[in-house]
């Protein structure tokens, strides 16, 4: 922070950054004199306009900024990085950016998938990594107190240490911020326990668009509900500084299982009748026919043509560039699977009664699927899909490396539409495609985008 990697100095012309692909310009006279300004509210040190700093936080975890990166691209760099340590050096830039209207972008971990963390006009990039306070955990109101900074993970880490949970747990945890979080109204895998991000917040603190400073109170609100209201505004409406998280006992005993059912259809009536019989597993999945394919439980595996056999199973590299050249075959190989879907579930339990409780319900629940036709399957899937996901492997990056392109989509769906949710969803992501975008778990090779000139980054050929 604050020194740069290694940029060379000189006026004008573009300086390579050691050991990155991506060449930025180095400060314009403006740009210096920002930095000045800023410096003399935060102090030396606390803010940068040097080009690695200036990269750094011109991108997020978008498609786009990743195929960018990738190809040494860095169109929308800030023209200064400042770093406030507390909540009144937040209040001081936000003041100073709206009286000299300079652009302001929040910054947290930059980990966003949708370009929002990207400083678009330039101006500032508020980067809030500094704000990282030790947490207050009270154990006795289960509530915590954490500054906007903090990665999600350290919390889960300092919760867990206290016998405490978040039950929080996005899949890009390790460099998502509270703040960040907060700002996008972060969905996580364990939620169905202790609810969703949202459902946790008992209050915030926040500096507005003007500069002001906001305390959202706990408990019921007479009118509109501000802390709602600044929940998934993505920086827009304010810079959240602090909140007030509800936590848990941390779950001393689990109950995996994984159930086959012969359609997608059938393990949807049964996703939607263990929801409605009252029980609430922490993880609660359906598997469509790919994903029961890549737990490797399906029957239909060994009958699988061979590349997509390697593909599916080994995600081998040289695989990948295969199905990567023929995507349409892939496609069509994948439409082809039979038609069986995986329910995944979790069930946990906390204190002397933990393990009962888990494995009551859980009982419970794998009647219910007996009873509707599913084939139980053991906790091994569930108990595999879980480790994977909490040691954070990401499909994505592994396609981007390999060539491919690839986008994860969050798509909240009526139920009737989940009996064929695959039809509705192929529609919408051949729609995605062909304005550019990912096709979810298809093979796709890049796009090829023509529209913005900050698009001319198909990778190269290979
Ligand atoms: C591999 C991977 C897996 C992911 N998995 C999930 C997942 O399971 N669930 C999920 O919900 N998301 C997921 N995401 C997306 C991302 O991690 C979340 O959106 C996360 O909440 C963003 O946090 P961040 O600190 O990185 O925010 P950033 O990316 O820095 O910012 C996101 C937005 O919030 C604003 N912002 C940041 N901090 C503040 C603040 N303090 N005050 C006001 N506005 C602020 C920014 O301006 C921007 O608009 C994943 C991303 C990746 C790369």
């Amino acid at each position: 922070m604050g020194d740069g990697m290694s940029a060379a100095k000189g006026s004008g012309a573009m300086e390579p950054l050691e050991s990155m692909n991506v060449r930025l310009p180095p400060a314009s006279a403006a740009a210096r004199a920002l930095t000045r300004d800023l410096e003399a509210l935060l102090g030396p040190g606390a803010v940068s306009c040097e080009p690695a700093d200036r990269w750094a936080a011109s991108y997020d975890g978008s498609p786009r900024s990743l195929l960018q990166t990738k190809a040494g691209l860095a169109p929308h760099p800030p023209d200064a990085v400042a770093w406030p340590a507390t909540a009144e050096q937040v209040q001081a830039v936000v003041r100073y950016a709206v009286a000299e209207r300079v652009p302001l972008t929040p910054v947290g971990g930059g980990s966003a998938g949708t370009g929002a963390a990207i400083p678009l006009r330039g101006g500032i990039a508020l980067d809030l990594k500094r704000l990282v306070g030790a947490p207050r955990i009270d154990l006795e109101a289960r509530a915590v107190e954490v500054e906007a900074g903090v990665n999600a993970r350290r919390l889960e880490g300092l919760l867990a240490a206290a016998g405490a949970t978040l039950g929080h747990f996005p899949w890009g945890m390790e460099s998502a911020t509270v703040g960040g979080m907060l700002a996008t109204r972060s969905g996580g895998v364990r939620a169905g326990r202790s609810g969703k991000l949202e459902d946790l917040v008992l209050g915030l603190e926040a500096v507005d668009g003007t500069g002001a400073y906001l305390r959202t109170e706990e408990g019921p609100s007479f009118g509109p509900d501000l802390t709602q209201l600044l929940l998934g505004s993505e920086g827009t409406l304010a810079v959240i500084t602090r909140a007030r998280l509800r936590c848990w006992p941390a779950p001393t005993a689990s109950f995996s299982r994984a159930v086959r059912f012969s359609s997608q259809a059938a393990g949807a009536r049964v996703l939607r009748e263990l929801l409605r019989s009252g029980l609430r597993p922490a993880v609660l999945r359906l598997h469509g026919p790919l994903d029961a394919l890549l737990a490797r439980r399906s029957p239909a595996w060994r009958a699988l043509p061979t590349p997509l056999r390697l593909l599916l199973g080994a995600g081998q590299n040289e695989a990948l560039h295969l199905a990567l050249r023929a995507p349409a075959l892939l496609n069509a190989l994948a439409d082809a699977l039979p038609a069986h879907s995986l329910l995944l579930f979790v069930f946990e339990g906390d204190g002397a009664r933990g393990e009962v409780d888990a494995a009551e319900e859980g009982g419970e629940a794998v009647r219910l699927c007996a009873a509707m036709g599913g084939e139980d399957l053991g906790p091994g899937p569930a108990e595999r899909w879980l480790a994977r996901r909490d040691q954070g492997v990401f499909p994505r990056e592994g396609l981007f490396a390999a060539g491919g392109f690839a986008e994860v989509l969050d798509v909240a769906v009526a139920w009737e539409w989940l009996p064929e949710g695959r039809g509705p969803l192929r529609r919408l992501r051949a729609r995605g495609a062909r304005r550019g975008g990912g096709r979810g778990r298809d093979a796709e090779p890049p796009p090829r985008h023509r529209a913005h000139p900050a698009d001319s980054l198909v990778p190269r050929a290979r």
